[in-house]
């Protein structure tokens, strides 16, 4: 008899021990079913050495039942899992649930079943058979996919299914992708570009943990010089993995690729249909898939082989996980070329401060793209001091702004306009009783958005209609909106230049690759003026025609007092501001802001990128702030309000004593309801000498609290 280690998919109950039955085949990392009580749950066999379970004797131990027909997980990879769940104080089944990408991949054979319609259109419908003939047109996917595309019911589509008006396709998920060619459309690289693809082609060779930061201001071509990194690994038949962090909007990335390597690359994120997420993860451990383009959750799929894993935009503030497992993508794609012992590029026109410290320290390779691709010049940034020049009342942009609008649109150039706000306005409120919209289940005002005429939570999601009288008072028509969104600023634009053609681009209004796709033609073939958007538009997008960018507030996210608010703003900035004169007209930045003196605006005018890094990185240096000290935050969360504060508070009174750890709060976290949860919260700064993880669950792990309440780590918080 043998008995073997399991980690269950189950985060309660986490390892247990189980039999090996007569004839079954396993090993290290084999994916397992195992019996649960009346139930079955799904497992990984692990080493014994490397996780302790409750000791059940021999004679007591239940057999497994199934050893599913995928590769097991590779070693480097559980170690990597190991790391992840230890570092950021989580389950090591819910890390390991991300390797496994999609369950369904795991059973059944190579095909599935999806439907699509036949084209038939009977005379007479039910309403719900309509909206679905309507919903669905082009479409192709599981039942319960057309069912929640069309807001239907599965049976309404069954029902459809007998009637001839929907039939079944079979998917053949071992289909084969086509290969990607490192040679197809060789560019031809600038000195600069040359040298630092030489490095990384090298690195890709040599087969060793090597960490890059690549530096390289906007427009000077990291995209082409980590190309070859890719093509290289693609003659040595290894893997690629190229992190992206708003996957919604690689629609530039995926052309750049596929016109480089003749096909398109692999994708991996979250709204990938069921089908395209098996064929996608079979191909992968299979090692068949070669480059893979994903948001962060594609850092943990099993890779046979993986040869290079590039972060473009390594910046990024989506890159950390702010639920489930709150990790931090761009670190664990380190530490993952770390235990494959592969080189890892990290992108950007302005890394991280925490990037630029570790490659200041040597830990990674600096390598520089000073100058931008063809002899571009970076654009003029100047500041415009809105008390000096203010707007008119009711309006948010300066004289100044729109005169250098009107000079583009008479020159057949383009502006565009950042605001990192949806929606119409932030804040609605009635004129007769000051009653303000706010969101029953958040502590956040609900935000108007005209365009699809409703107020919305842009923490939870909850949406009711723009109501004809205020709820409070019952007025009527006496809804004012304070403050602008990119919505509001459209309007203005369109009443300042009425000749002007404006697109809007938000999520709202680009929530599909086709809208994306049909955006970037219209701005390339000038079909479009002016652009108004939201963080969306501050990258990735090459129009050689925009010549103006306005910063329509920089001192938006300076409000807050967040740790990474300069940081933050600089970035968003630069990035925004790097659209600007990408072609041969050299392009100019106003920022709009009532605070130039801030250090942020004044080395952005100044274009001074190492002054403000240099300060920054003081200014965390004496707070003890990362990526020198450490801080991590305990979430405690329930439905119940004394329930959750008494349970933080509970923490508080339990907390250790420690020298090197400094423990604050408990106190309402700053966005105290959410989803319905209120929400209290301890911050934990420590000195890198602390052992802050051991210390944190040495401290929680024997607390108990009522079922309802929810504490969750976050190491390295990115919101305060
Ligand atoms: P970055 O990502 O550094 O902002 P990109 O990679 O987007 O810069 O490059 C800027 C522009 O220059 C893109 O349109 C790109 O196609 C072009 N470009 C960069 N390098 C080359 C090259 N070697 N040959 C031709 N075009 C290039
Ligand atoms: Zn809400």
């Amino acid at each position: 008899m043998k008995r073997v280690r399991i980690l269950v998919f189950n985060a309660a109950l986490g390892v247990l021990d189980y039999r090996v039955p007569e004839g079954m085949a396993i090993e290290f990392g084999s994916v397992v079913i195992a019996p649960l009580g009346p139930r079955q749950v799904l497992g990984i066999v692990w080493e014994p050495d490397r996780l302790s379970a409750q000791d059940v004797p021999e004679s007591k131990l239940r057999p497994l039942l199934e050893v599913l027909p995928v590769p097991p997980l590779p070693e480097r990879l559980r170690r990597l899992i190991e790391w992840t769940a230890d570092y950021y104080c989580t389950s090591l089944s819910s890390v390991a649930r991300m390797a496994l990408g999609s369950m369904a991949a795991l059973r059944g054979g190579g095909t599935t079943t999806e439907y699509r319609l036949t084209g038939q259109e009977p005379a007479r419908l039910t309403p719900q058979r309509a909206a679905a003939l309507d919903a669905l047109q082009g479409e192709q996917a599981s039942i319960k996919e057309l069912a929640d595309r069309a807001s239907v019911s599965e049976g309404v589509l069954r029902g459809m299914v007998g009637a001839g008006l929907l039939e079944p396709v079979v998917v053949d998920l071992d289909r084969r992708y086509p290969p990607a060619r490192p040679e197809h459309a060789e560019p031809t690289l600038s000195e600069g570009q040359q040298a630092a693809a030489d490095i990384f082609v090298e690195a890709v060779n040599d087969r060793k943990f090597a960490p890059f930061l690549l530096d390289g201001v906007t427009g000077s071509g990291k995209t082409e010089t980590y190309f070859e990194a890719v093509a290289e690994a693609l003659r040595l038949g290894r893997q690629v993995l190229v992190l992206l962090p708003e996957i919604a909007l690689t629609e530039n990335f995926l052309r750049r690729f596929e016109h480089r390597f003749g096909v398109p690359p692999i994708l991996w994120h979250s709204s990938l249909k069921s089908s395209e997420r098996r064929r996608a993860w079979r191909a992968i451990v299979a090692g068949e898939a070669q480059v893979v383009v994903g948001a962060r959750s594609a850092l943990f799929l099993p890779y046979a082989e993986l040869g290079l894993i590039v972060v473009d935009e390594a910046h990024e503030v989506s890159f950390k996980q702010d639920d489930g497992v709150r990790y931090n993508a761009r670190d664990v794609a380190v530490m993952r070329a770390k235990f494959e012992a592969i080189p890892v590029v990290l992108a950007s026109a302005t890394p991280a401060l925490e990037s630029m410290q570790l490659a200041e320290a040597g830990v990674y390779r600096k390598i520089d793209l000073p100058a931008r691709f063809g002899g571009a010049q970076l654009p003029d940034i100047q500041i415009l001091d809105l008390r000096q020049e203010p707007p008119e009342r009711g309006k948010w942009l300066a004289p100044r702004l729109v005169e250098e609008m009107k000079a583009r649109l008479a020159r057949g150039e383009q502006s565009l306009l950042f605001l990192n706000r949806r929606g119409y306005a932030p804040l609605t409120l009635c004129r007769q009783c000051g009653y303000r919209f706010q969101c029953p289940h958040c502590t956040a005002w609900l935000v108007e958005h005209r365009f699809s005429q409703r107020l919305a939570c842009h923490h939870c999601g909850h949406e009711v209609p723009v109501p004809d009288a205020c709820p409070e008072c019952g007025t009527g028509d006496c809804l004012v909106a304070c403050g602008p969104g990119v919505e509001r600023i459209a309007d203005e634009v369109a009443e300042v230049l009425p000749e002007a053609r404006v697109a809007l681009v938000t999520s709202d209004t680009m929530n599909t690759a086709e809208a994306v796709g049909e955006f970037v033609a219209k701005a390339e073939g000038k079909a479009i003026d002016v652009i108004v958007g939201t963080q969306l538009v501050t990258k990735g997008y090459h129009f050689p025609d925009l010549t103006l960018v306005g910063v329509v507030d920089a001192d938006l996210g300076l409000e807050g007092g967040d740790l990474r608010a300069a940081e933050r703003t600089y970035q968003q900035v630069a990035q925004v501001a790097g659209r600007a004169g990408r072609g041969e007209k050299p392009g100019e930045v106003l920022i709009q802001t009532r605070h130039p003196e801030a250090s942020v605006i004044s080395a952005l005018a100044a274009g001074d990128r190492d002054a403000f890094y240099a300060a920054e990185i003081e200014a965390r240096r004496d707070a003890n702030a990362p990526p020198f000290g450490r801080w991590a935050a305990i979430i405690v969360s329930s439905e119940d309000q004394s329930e959750a504060k008494a349970a933080a508070r509970a923490i508080g009174g339990t907390a250790p004593n420690h020298p090197d750890m400094l423990v604050l709060g408990p106190a309402p976290a700053p966005l105290s309801l959410l989803r319905g949860r209120h929400r209290f919260r301890l911050l934990i700064n420590a000195r890198r000498s602390a052992e802050l993880q051991k210390t944190l669950r040495d401290w929680l792990e024997p607390l108990q609290f009522p079922r309802g309440v929810r504490v969750n780590i976050d190491i390295d918080p990115y919101s305060f």
